[in-house]
């Protein structure tokens, strides 16, 4: 018998698991308690590219109020799902050592998957219209933090989401008839599935009480945003900040056949007409914490070449003072530690069960001690086979010896905060890094082979024009020390520092009229640039970006999958494959012409369709050209050759093409490389 179904709603990274669900099991599974963990997530992704679902989209396209034109066009795609599930699964299918395969074709093999998923989300939601589903992002078109719009949503929800959601509580829920069911939300683009799965369970009859974790609803309850209406008609408990006690609690509660909630420290819940919370549950300690538990997870569903599991190596944040940051609420607000030696019995214990190489740490940023420690303990990756990836803070008592000793133990990337380059703003930050730590501690990674990816942002209040200059132009001349970036604009997040004292900045939050379950404040600055002039210089660095060789090479390499293709190549590899793909107009030179376009039946008007699975545009031929583009699928012909020898039909498929042409059927935005 299940006591605790843990389900992991969409949207979340299809690319590899949530620590979530794992550790809570791990937990719960220690203290004697039937646990079963489902990852909704990727199953939504293997789903959506199914032919099952390509049928439902097939009859949706059909009754769209779109041209007949703009029709066929979208029909196409859908007709060859399986083409675009089979660049998915040449890359799941790659396995960690994909024999007598260059670089060359293992980056070919990443990028065709990627582009190719991407290419039939965008389809997807094209026909779907209400919202926006991609590998990155799940987005309700009306909105996904509006309270009201989230009822209208759920109260007629789009009907593929439904379709999936029906189909996900028929066959995992109601044969296991769990006890209790929790939800793990941890992330906002959660928030929709989280509340539609719920509403689903409790319209189905349904009785497993529900609760939500993760920090996401628990936050909206601390901004006092959170509507009452959701309690009983889409769950029952909220489960605050960490889970592994409150419900361990709940389980004993239900064994005992005491009420559900009673003396369950960290949970709100309704208590007649009223919202109740009771306390916060003490901090997790390391020592006390198990070896997260994977076993429900499909390791082999993930869109990866090899599994990266996550892990920690640190609970909340050592430094712990940036005014902008609320990250360590989830863990009380507590900094702890693991020893050194509990990271690496951590790291073999899944290595040897799961046979797992690569390791993401999902700290806050890993402390320094630990940095030096790890970088002595571990074994060389030559003899672990083991890479890692995780986060970091600047500091000037990194040694280029310590990026050196991570770099032997198999660290391949590191992310880091790294704001803005402007010391004045970095000090209002209380982030207090010198420029010269962050050209140092860059350079030295660097130069020794991990790919470094800096986090910045615009907007922080009080930053001037000259501030946000000085960033600019630091990220754009440092491009050599800096192997990627992501930009953003200051977001003023609930119950962060800043916002407990912002008369100090001058701030002022602007009233809610829109995302009132958002756990961000729109606000206004009396110091420094506006929050849209922010945006501006956002697009301006991007823009900046695109025309610099070694930002750009590599751009639509999804975080997740960077360290699987930095184990097999380095970064200045990557970065030279990325270009030549770039340089040969977004098509890999070594692709053939069937690897990137999917031929199809002839429509109604007599023309070949073509589908390309890159770009995502359709084409109608006749003629000529059809006769010519059926010589060159048939023989194979790879990109390279075809640029040389037909220059027509390559121009049609290469992301260059800035004029459409005339036959082309379905002519979504392509997505920048
Ligand atoms: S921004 Fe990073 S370094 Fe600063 S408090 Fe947050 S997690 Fe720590």
């Amino acid at each position: 018998m299940v006591e605790l179904l843990l389900l992991f709603p969409p949207q979340w990274s299809p690319f590899q698991p949530a620590l979530s669900v794992p550790s809570l099991s791990a937990w719960l599974r220690r203290a004697g308690y039937e646990v079963r963990g489902l990852d909704l997530n990727v199953s939504f992704y293997e789903w959506l590219l199914s032919d099952e679902c390509a049928e439902l989209l097939i009859d949706l396209n059909a009754k769209s109020d779109r041209s007949a034109h703009e029709q066929v066009g979208y029909e196409a795609i859908f007709r060859r799902a399986a083409d675009f599930r089979h660049d998915v699964s040449n890359l799941t299918g790659l396995g960690p050592d994909p024999e007598g395969l260059s670089q060359g074709d293992y980056l070919k093999i990443h990028y065709l998957a990627v582009k190719s998923l991407e290419t039939y989300l965008r389809a997807v939601s094209d026909v779907c219209q209400g919202f926006v589903i991609s590998p990155y992002e799940f987005q309700l078109k009306a909105g996904n933090l509006n309270a009201a719009e989230l009822d209208r949503q759920l109260a007629s929800p789009p009907p593929l989401l439904a379709e999936f959601v029906r189909a996900a509580i028929a066959e995992h829920v109601r044969p296991v008839a769990p006890e209790v069911i929790g939800l793990s939300c941890i992330g906002q683009d959660q928030l929709f599935f989280s509340l539609l799965l719920g509403s689903m369970l409790k319209k189905a009859g349904v009785s497993a009480p529900i609760l939500v974790g993760g920090t996401i609803l628990a936050r909206s309850f601390e901004r006092g945003a959170l509507p009452r209406r959701w309690f009983s008609t889409c769950f029952d408990v909220i489960v605050r900040n960490e889970g592994e006690k409150p419900c361990e609690r709940m389980l004993a509660n239900l064994r005992a056949g005491r009420p559900l909630v009673e003396d369950v420290p960290g949970v709100v819940y309704l208590e007649g007409e009223r919202i109740a919370s009771t306390v916060p549950a003490p901090p997790l300690s390391v020592e006390e914490l198990p070896v997260p538990d994977f076993d429900d997870s499909p390791l082999g569903q993930y869109l990866s070449a090899e599994i990266t599991l996550p892990l920690l190596s640190s609970r909340g944040c050592y430094w712990g003072k940036c005014e902008f940051c609320h990250h360590g609420m989830v863990y009380g607000d507590k900094y702890q530690a693991y020893d050194a030696e509990l990271v690496a019995a951590t790291v073999t214990a899944l290595s040897e069960k799961y046979g797992a190489r690569h390791f993401a740490f999902n700290d806050e940023a890993i402390p320094p001690r630990l940095v030096r420690a790890l970088g002595r303990l571990l074994p060389p990756h030559e003899s672990s086979g083991w890479d890692f990836t995780g986060l970091i803070k600047f500091e000037r008592s990194f040694t280029r010896e310590d990026f050196s000793n991570l770099h032997r133990i198999g660290f391949r990337s590191l992310y880091v905060g790294l704001e803005s380059a402007s010391e004045r703003v970095l000090a209002l930050m209380k982030k207090n890094n010198k420029k010269e730590t962050l050209v140092r501690n860059l350079r030295d990674a660097t130069e020794v082979g991990i790919w470094m990816h800096c986090f910045l942002f615009f907007g922080f209040p009080g930053e001037t024009e000259a501030d946000a200059q000085e960033t600019y132009d630091f990220v754009v001349e440092n491009a050599d020390i800096i192997s990627s970036f992501g930009s953003a604009t200051f977001a003023l997040e609930h119950n962060a520092p800043i916002y407990h004292h912002l008369e100090d900045f001058r701030l002022e939050i602007r009233p809610i009229t829109k995302d009132d379950v958002d756990v961000y404040y729109e606000y206004a600055v009396g110091d420094g640039i506006s929050p849209e002039r922010a945006t501006e210089w956002m697009q301006k660095v991007n823009d900046a970006a695109f025309d610099i060789p070694q930002y750009n090479a590599a751009g639509w390499v999804p975080r997740e999958l960077q360290l699987c293709l930095l184990s097999v190549m380095s970064p200045e590899r990557l970065v030279e494959l990325g270009l030549r793909i770039r340089e040969s107009s977004g098509l890999p030179p070594e692709a053939t012409l069937p690897e990137i376009v999917s031929r199809c039946r002839h429509d109604e008007e007599g023309r070949c369709l073509a589908v390309s699975r890159v770009l995502g545009k359709v084409y109608g031929f006749r003629g000529n050209v059809e006769e010519a583009f059926h010589i060159a699928h048939d023989t194979a012909i790879d990109v390279e050759s075809l640029r040389r020898w037909g220059s027509l039909l390559f121009e049609r498929f290469a992301y260059s093409s800035e004029v459409l042409s005339s036959d082309a059927v379905m002519s979504p935005v392509p997505a920048p490389l």
